[in-house]
């Protein structure tokens, strides 16, 4: 098993065989191995920094129905909200404060935020914060559109590409959502010259070792400069409701195999990883990740976006408590500064 990992960090690549003998092993010694090596590889990049991120989850209303997300278009029993710019400013004002220097806007596909108005809050946040990131994650878009939010001042994309197979994508999603264009939103992302993350949920129903090992062999050609991954939690009034969990141990697995085949990715310790598991995040860094990031949505608003069931918003999660975070990571040997975090 050692020599497999050993294998995986040399040629930066995995064979399906090796994925999954990875994903079964039981050999305990060997994952301790995996995770050092993977832990090992983010600190030769990156030393010993986690950098943080703070998310600001501007609206739940969206005009997909993506069978496994909390917050598709059919789900009825949950309340609806946007934020306006000055909200979404004033949660960036604190976020400064608290020593975030990348904003994460993340949302449904809410039609409401179109090119001019998406744009003119990017504007805002370049101007008044000009030494931090902004990151947009707010779904499939129209190369014209990317560009506009790019010249606007945003700097990096999050858009998981969710599952690397088409067959598989499409079990996930409904008929009119497409693989291909999700696809091309990526690799125009790339192009315009965003910092692009990719990413999947670990335990999608469906998902197999080829799929998985699909989604790697992505990330390979892609060369994303993010990678998002965590565990799928099922979510009530949704298609999935009643399939298992992703788990957080094959979670902390595939972040290690992807920080050994793509060693510069900048990966998080997700909220699902922290939902699932009162250590997740430490245990995801021990595992390679270098990227954490705490919520910086107005707290009135934050169970509302409820991608899926049990969401932690508090606690670890909340970018109040920052500080309680950063001594925690401490003692783990890291820091994390008040620094963009940008790819190297
Ligand atoms: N509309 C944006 C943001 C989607 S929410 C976009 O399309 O990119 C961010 C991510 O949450 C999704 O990409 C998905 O991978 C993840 N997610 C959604 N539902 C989930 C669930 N039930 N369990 C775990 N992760 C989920």
């Amino acid at each position: 098993m050692k020599q497999i990992v050993d294998h995986i960090a040399q040629t930066r690549n995995v064979a399906l065989e090796e994925l999954a003998a990875l994903l079964t092993s039981e050999d305990h010694e060997a994952l301790q191995y995996l995770f050092g090596r993977a832990h090992d590889e983010a600190q030769r990049i990156y030393g010993n920094k986690i950098f943080m991120r703070g998310l600001i989850e501007i609206s739940n209303h969206c005009k997909n129905d993506c069978l496994y997300c909390g917050i598709r278009r059919s789900r009825q029993g949950i309340a609806r909200y946007r934020l306006d710019k000055e909200q979404i400013l004033e949660c960036c004002q604190q976020g400064y404060g608290l020593g975030f220097r990348t904003f994460v806007m993340q949302g449904g596909e809410d039609a409401w935020f179109n090119d001019d108005r998406l744009c003119d809050i990017v504007a805002a946040i370049r101007s008044q914060y000009p030494d931090c990131a902004i990151t947009l994650s707010v779904g499939e878009r129209s190369r014209e559109s990317y560009q506009r939010l790019y010249d606007a001042g945003a700097d990096r994309y999050l858009l998981r590409h969710e599952t690397a197979d088409k067959r598989h994508y499409e079990k996930l999603h409904p008929a009119e959502m497409s693989f291909d264009n999700r696809q091309r939103c990526l690799r125009d992302l790339k192009e315009i010259g965003f910092q692009v993350g990719c990413g999947f949920m670990v335990g999608s129903p469906y998902q197999t070792f080829e799929t998985l090992y699909q989604d790697l062999q992505l990330i390979r050609t892609l060369q994303p400069e993010m990678v998002g991954i965590g565990p799928f939690i099922p979510t009530a009034e949704t298609p999935f409701a009643d399939r298992p969990a992703g788990t957080v141990d094959a979670t902390l697995r595939l972040i290690a195999i992807i920080r050994l085949i793509h060693p510069h990715a900048l990966l998080p310790a997700t909220t699902a990883l922290g939902t699932l598991h009162p250590q997740g995040r430490e245990l995801g860094i021990m595992a390679g990740a270098n990227v954490i990031m705490p919520n910086l949505s107005p707290v009135a608003h934050r169970k509302d976006y409820s991608i899926y069931d049990n969401k932690l918003a508090s606690g670890s999660e909340a970018a109040e408590t920052v500080e309680d975070s950063r001594a925690r990571l401490k003692l783990l040997g890291t820091e994390v500064p008040a620094d963009r975090g940008d790819f190297q």
